[in-house]
């Protein structure tokens, strides 16, 4: 069942009629046994936003994620693709490297071919008929299974994988792995319900029903490095919805995405509904988007791969069965814009935090800031102190604020622009500078400032621990708007800071496309499922809100049926009479 069928309101004394033909009707068809399942209006949990928890010293918790840390970090994994019922060993093999400690031999995956790629492709197309025929509320168990295993035994197996594999403070995998994983599987399936339950009216003489069918065909979830969250939601909300999927996740993110699939596991997602392929990702997309059942792509990463691979989607849009769906989420040049009327030090705590949290390694994170030279002496005060007094290292030490960048190709970029901004004379350094891959990929947090408001900093997604300042004349406080809206091609985060009220409803408007999460008084990061819907436009993607209804109705293809009980017999309008 796909849809909650509104009653006609009228056509009660027909009830017996309709039922009658509903029993001869499954008699005669091939429909499988689960499509009479549902036998209730089902009401979803109400989904809460999962609390975060403290990790302080002394809490349960806190031992328990050390304790599980260890054990990871000592045993060497061997991960395997995820084709079906089968975990295939392909023996062509990377290795997981570590981020704050490159040496550290912590195993290896293994890399598909393209006869993997197409056995994934064949093994979703092959769960697809059972696993959309399923009745609603039986998917909705098993994501709402899933996000209480993650609650509870998987939780700090999940944070670990997720502090080790792609170097986060527990803080950071907390509020990723955990929390916002548990929210999209509940908020998900809540949303579910809500748009099965958008039913069209009926009159005396129809019924009329939508039926919110999963999509022909399977879709391909790829996914990045920086969020556990995201890369389990890609694939899972798709399968929600009743769709099978091929899921690609991120080199630099094997190690929890190992996790994620044990947990779609133990939740009980059939074989082959989700997919893990891992190895050459332009190889595997190729093949993917080669296929005629491909149906469509749930993409985060950065911009200018979501733009390759929409170009090849055009390019074989003859070979397809449907039009594809295209959703990707992508970059970002997020903002921190202060109106003289500002607080200094709550400007500086964002700055601290939007900037640097997870080493700027959130799409979301400030990484320009357009401040009123009037407040520049006091931010910058607040802001140095902030920054000089951030510990940076290994996850393990739960001391450290800051940890490695997540790998040698970021660690270059980053050091390459820092030292051209030490070497331009449009630039300076404020703080920060540094940087050491002895043992990890470590970057120290760096703020620049500049005269020119398009120096480059200001304006290319660098995606590390580095954010550039531009001051602005007080006086100049229109033209500042028009730089913000205009020197950046994405259009994902942005914040604005100030105390007077007229200024900020100037800046909301100024801004309107500027930002799709746009933040007053309040840090461009730290989106909530259900509280914060995330997604962005221009450059930064097409802004389909990922943990949304909004995201769920890209993944279904709706149905309308019109049932008549008294068929008209006669062709003739009363118009036709003499
Ligand atoms: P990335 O683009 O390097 O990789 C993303 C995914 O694309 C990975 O799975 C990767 O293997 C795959 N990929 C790489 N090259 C490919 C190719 N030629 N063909 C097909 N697939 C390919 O991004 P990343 O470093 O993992 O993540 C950081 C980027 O993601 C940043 O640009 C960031 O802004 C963006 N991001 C955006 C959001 C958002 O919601 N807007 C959220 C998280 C990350």
């Amino acid at each position: 069942m796909s849809g909650f069928y509104a009653p006609f309101e009228k056509l009660i004394v027909l009830s017996s009629q309709i039922s009658l033909k509903m029993g001869n009707f499954t008699k005669n068809s091939e429909i499988t046994k689960q499509d009479i399942m549902g036998k209730g209006f089902y009401k979803v949990p109400t989904a809460k936003n999962e609390p975060v928890k403290s990790y302080a010293p002394g809490t349960p918790e806190r031992e328990l994620v050390l304790k599980t840390y260890k054990e990871i970090f000592n045993t060497k994994v061997d991960i395997p693709l995820y084709i079906g019922a089968e975990e295939v060993r392909t023996g062509k093999t990377a290795k997981i490297v570590v981020p704050h400690d490159h040496q550290h031999d912590q195993g290896q995956y293994h890399l598909a071919g393209e006869k993997e790629v197409k056995a994934a492709i064949q093994s979703a197309l092959k769960a697809k008929k059972a696993w959309a025929a399923l009745a609603w509320e039986q998917r909705a168990a098993i994501f709402l299974k899933a996000a209480d295993l993650l609650a509870g035994p998987f939780r700090q197996r999940m944070n670990a994988a997720t502090m080790i594999g792609q170097g986060k403070n527990i803080f950071q995998a907390e509020i990723d792995s955990a929390c916002e994983l548990i929210d999209f599987f509940r908020f998900n399936a809540e949303f579910m319900a809500e748009i099965y339950n958008e039913q069209p009216q009926s009159d005396e003489t129809a019924w009329n029903r939508t039926e919110y069918r999963a999509l022909e065909g399977f879709l391909y979830a790829v996914t990045p490095f920086n969020f556990t969250s995201i890369a389990a939601n890609l694939p899972a909300a798709p399968a929600l919805m009743g769709n099978v999927v091929v899921w690609k996740p991120s080199d630099s993110q094997v190690l929890s995405a190992q996790v994620v699939m044990e947990v779609f596991q133990a939740a009980g997602v059939p074989d082959g509904v989700i997919n893990m392929v891992t190895g050459d990702p332009e190889m595997i997309t190729n093949i993917v988007l080669d296929s005629p059942d491909f149906a469509g792509i749930h993409y985060t990463g950065s911009t200018q791969v979501f733009k390759g691979i929409w170009k090849k989607i055009g390019e074989r849009i003859d070979t397809y069965k449907s039009y594809p769906r295209i959703v990707g989420e992508t970059g970002g040049k997020d903002f921190i814009l202060a109106h003289p009327s500002a607080d200094a030090k709550q400007v500086a705590t964002a700055i601290s935090r939007g900037a640097f949290e997870y080493q700027g390694q959130k799409c979301s994170a400030a990484s320009r800031c357009y401040l009123p030279k009037s407040l520049w002496t006091a931010i910058k005060e607040y802001l140095v102190a902030d920054v000089q007094s951030f510990k940076m290292g290994s996850p393990e030490d739960m001391g450290n604020f800051i940890n490695p960048v997540i790998h040698e190709r970021s660690f270059n970029k980053l050091e390459k622009y820092i030292n051209q901004a030490k070497a331009d004379e449009q630039a300076e350094i404020v703080v920060g500078g540094n940087c050491d891959k002895s043992k990890g990929w470590f970057v120290e947090p760096t703020v620049i400032l500049t005269q020119d408001p398009h120096y480059t900093t200001m304006e290319t997604e660098l995606f590390g621990p580095v954010v550039t300042i531009y001051l602005y004349e007080d006086q100049q406080w229109e033209q500042t708007l028009k730089l913000v809206d205009s020197s950046s091609i994405y259009g994902l985060t942005g914040a604005v800071f100030s105390q007077d009220r007229y200024a900020i409803v100037e800046a909301s408007k100024a801004l309107e496309n500027a930002a799709g999460n746009f933040y007053i008084n309040d840090k461009p990061t730290g989106a909530v499922v259900g509280k914060q819907p995330f997604g962005g436009s221009r450059a930064s993607g097409t802004n389909d809100k990922a943990g949304s209804k909004a995201n769920l109705m890209r993944w279904i293809s709706p149905r309308s049926i019109k049932e008549t009980f008294v068929p008209a017999t006669d062709y003739r309008y009363p118009f036709l009479g003499e």
